[in-house]
């Protein structure tokens, strides 16, 4: 068997080999996938995983925008449309210096695996541009905004590829993005999702991926007898993902130490309680300002310049932030300190030897195409939301919500329990997002 992984890693390396997230992300689906279909005939000799790790399409184009003092900048756009072998491409707009074609292809395979795992009809895509928000004035952003979307318009629509946001793009970014979209195509529909609650958005979709990650580590929890209560938790970022992740940790009867951005972490001994949590998302959301600023204002807390949390004692991990930062240090760390859980609410946080020491030491891990899959789904009920000209209430959205993250989590069992009774969730999500994007693949033919 791990013949047949190197010969085709070895081909993914060739064809990629500038590419180290890209690969990373297919040597994971690789190494589970690989040895299922070779015990299931029907997928045997149709190249289908070979199919799958070359995009559908790859649209890169030039972004040229105008700043506040007059001068002129360029950057680089991107669309990767991965596959739609289950539904329209889905998946969001990343803006940060350090976007590339690689991140982006990791980002857009993980999410075909993740859009199925949601059991709704959406296919993987992904997108974005090194563009870095940050520093930025309102009008400058509107500007690049604008000029993104003048091509992007023409490769999406709603039954075609429907963008959403991701780092650096959130609810200010989706409004000025689907107003032009809006301008040049004139027709109002679902083409993004993200969107306000005024103007076609669904609510409880800013709260989605963090919520739903914070209910699947609780269902992880729920196997072993146990639930978040009383439970201590680190988490890393302060942006969407982790603010919301906080909220439902903080529902559910948790304390949580820290909270992160590039700078550093904060570790408030005394717990960030809500009112502490809403003077973040102020700071953050509002004020575009430092997570560093959290200890001027309560003395509690520390900062802990160029960290990041892990090395803070807790019973549960939620990495929030970006691909890659926890590494296999980080995690023996967590685990020599007793932590029973960890559920990535980022794509790809915990680097293959992070991971390779939790399965080693058995605790509960979710990688994040499955305990993050709570944004897409939610973005997939404002999509069916759009479709049918309605908007359903927040304990609607939030049940279906829960739902879906307890079918996902059931998928993972299903296919991710060995016979000591440990459930690997990334063989378990792997194998399960695999199954249904390769027979529908099988079904259409070689094409
Ligand atoms: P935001 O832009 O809202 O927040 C990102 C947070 O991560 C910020 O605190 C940011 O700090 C920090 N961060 C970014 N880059 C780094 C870095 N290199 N090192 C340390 N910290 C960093 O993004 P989201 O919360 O939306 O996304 C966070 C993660 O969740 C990403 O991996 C994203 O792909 C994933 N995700 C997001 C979904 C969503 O619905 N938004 C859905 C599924 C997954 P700073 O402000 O200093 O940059």
């Amino acid at each position: 068997m791990e013949d047949k992984i190197k010969l085709f890693m070895d081909e993914v390396k060739t064809r990629n080999g500038h590419e180290p997230e890209f690969i990373q992300a297919v040597q994971e689906v690789a190494e589970t996938v690989i040895p299922y279909i070779a015990k299931h005939k029907i997928y045997n000799g149709k190249n289908i995983l070979l199919r799958m790790v070359e995009p559908e399409r790859l649209i890169s184009f030039r972004v040229a925008w105008v700043d506040d003092k007059g001068d002129i900048h360029v950057n680089r756009g991107y669309r990767i449309q991965m596959n739609s072998a289950i539904g329209p491409y889905k998946g969001g707009l990343r803006f940060h210096p350090s976007v590339n074609a690689s991140i982006l292809k990791f980002l857009a395979f993980e999410q075909v695996f993740k859009n199925s795992l949601t059991t709704l009809p959406m296919g993987g895509g992904k997108g974005g541009s090194d563009f870095d928000p940050k520093g930025k004035s309102d009008d400058e952003v509107m500007r690049f905004c604008h000029a993104f979307m003048l091509e992007l318009n023409r490769h999406i629509g709603p039954n075609t590829d429907v963008p959403a946001g991701d780092i650096g793009v959130g609810a200010r970014e989706i409004g000025f993005l689907f107003g032009m979209y809006k301008k040049i195509r004139n027709e109002f529909t679902g083409v993004l999702t993200g969107k306000g609650r005024s103007w076609g958005g669904s609510l409880i979709r800013p709260e989605a991926t963090g919520y739903g990650t914070v209910y699947f580590a609780n269902s992880m929890l729920q196997t072993q007898g146990k639930d978040f209560k009383g439970k201590t938790v680190t988490i890393s970022g302060s942006g969407n993902v982790a603010q919301f992740a906080a909220e439902k940790v903080l529902h559910l009867g948790g304390k949580v130490l820290t909270l992160s951005d590039s700078q550093g972490y904060i570790y408030d001994k005394e717990g960030i309680d809500e009112e502490k949590l809403a003077f973040v998302m102020d700071l953050k959301n509002n004020k575009r300002g430092r997570i560093s600023e959290y200890t001027e204002v309560y003395t509690s807390a520390t900062f802990h310049k160029g960290v990041n949390p892990w090395e803070v004692k807790c019973d549960v991990a939620l990495p929030c932030a970006t691909q890659n930062e926890l590494d296999g240090e980080d995690a023996k760390t967590l685990i020599k300190n007793g932590c029973i859980c960890v559920a990535e609410g980022a794509n790809m946080p915990s680097t293959p030897e992070a991971i390779h020491e939790f399965h080693q030491a058995k605790i509960l891990f979710a990688p994040g195409k499955a305990s993050n899959a709570g944004g897409v789904a939610t973005s997939g009920l404002e999509m069916s939301q759009n479709s049918l000209r309605i908007s359903w209430s927040r304990e609607e959205v939030d049940s279906r919500l829960k739902d879906i993250m307890s079918d996902i989590h059931d998928s993972c069992i299903a296919y991710g329990k060995e016979d000591d009774g440990y459930c690997n969730y990334v063989k378990g999500a792997n194998i399960a997002g695999f199954v249904k994007v390769a027979d529908a693949m099988l079904a259409q033919g070689v094409i």
